[in-house]
């Protein structure tokens, strides 16, 4: 299937995100706690009581995109964490540590609302594009969570920028790829520019993600290590983000 298709038949009734705003703490979402950790995203406004969680967009078509979707990502990142859309309008989107019931043995889960993606997936041919690199970059929080990587970027800043610029980091390696399946070129940077126009400035603010400058130079150098380098694990996939990471914001070599 074509990519335009694919946007058309799937995505054009409705639309989905990623974690734009990321300032709630975890245990008043009652997403975290004692025995999970809230890795990205969820506004502060976001309560366990509103939270709607649901396994279904309401469009059967694009239900099986987003499988299809996670499918893809699940063999780049080897984690199968579980899926779910909230139908809350809370434009967010989030991945947590949280096991819920459906899935006891999942690798946590990822959270994405509906309100998001059906105003990016309305931004046009790109949408679909962005929607995956949401997902992409949940999946990495995931990752970096169980690699260690999270708690070691984490430490490197009294916000949360370096751990987001790892996971967008992973997540534009993962848009190369996808593309490069596809057969279809992909301007990396208006996916980003679509992705990150939200982008925050709240330098000093614990839940700062990165300028979309920051966010949009960290997802093209990893879909330019794609280009370069096209069957990379995601060990070695990370591995490179964090040595990105040093180099341009700590000076260091190797
Ligand atoms: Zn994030």
């Amino acid at each position: 299937m074509d990519r335009r298709h694919f946007l058309n038949a799937t995505f054009a009734s409705i639309a989905t995100t990623v974690c734009p705003h990321c300032i709630g703490s975890a245990a008043a979402q009652g997403l975290g706690g004692a025995d999970a950790e809230l890795l990205c995203g969820a506004a502060s406004s976001l309560r366990s009581s509103q939270y709607n969680r649901v396994l279904t967009t309401g469009n059967k078509n694009l239900d099986r995109a987003l499988s299809s979707e996670m499918k893809k990502q699940q063999k780049l990142y080897v984690l199968r964490p579980a899926f779910y859309l909230f139908t809350d309008k809370i434009k967010n989107a989030f991945a947590t540590t949280k096991k819920f019931p459906e899935f006891p043995t999942s690798d946590g889960s990822i959270v994405y609302g509906i309100e998001l993606m059906k105003e990016q997936l309305a931004r046009g041919y790109w949408g679909g594009a962005v929607v995956a690199g949401v997902l992409a970059h949940e999946y990495g929080h995931i990752y970096q969570y169980r690699s260690g990587y999270f708690k070691r970027m984490r430490k490197l800043h009294k916000t949360v920028k370096f751990v987001e610029l790892h996971a967008d980091y992973m997540s534009g390696y993962y848009i190369g790829r996808k593309y490069q399946e596809s057969g279809e070129r992909v301007n990396v940077r208006t996916v980003a520019s679509a992705t990150y126009d939200i982008g925050d400035y709240h330098y000093n603010s614990p839940s700062h993600h990165g300028t979309p400058v920051e966010r949009t130079i960290m997802l093209k150098a990893g879909f330019d290590l794609h280009n370069s380098n096209r069957n990379l694990s995601i060990d070695q996939i990370a591995a490179e983000g964090y040595r990105t990471i040093m180099k341009l914001y700590f000076k260091k070599r190797g």
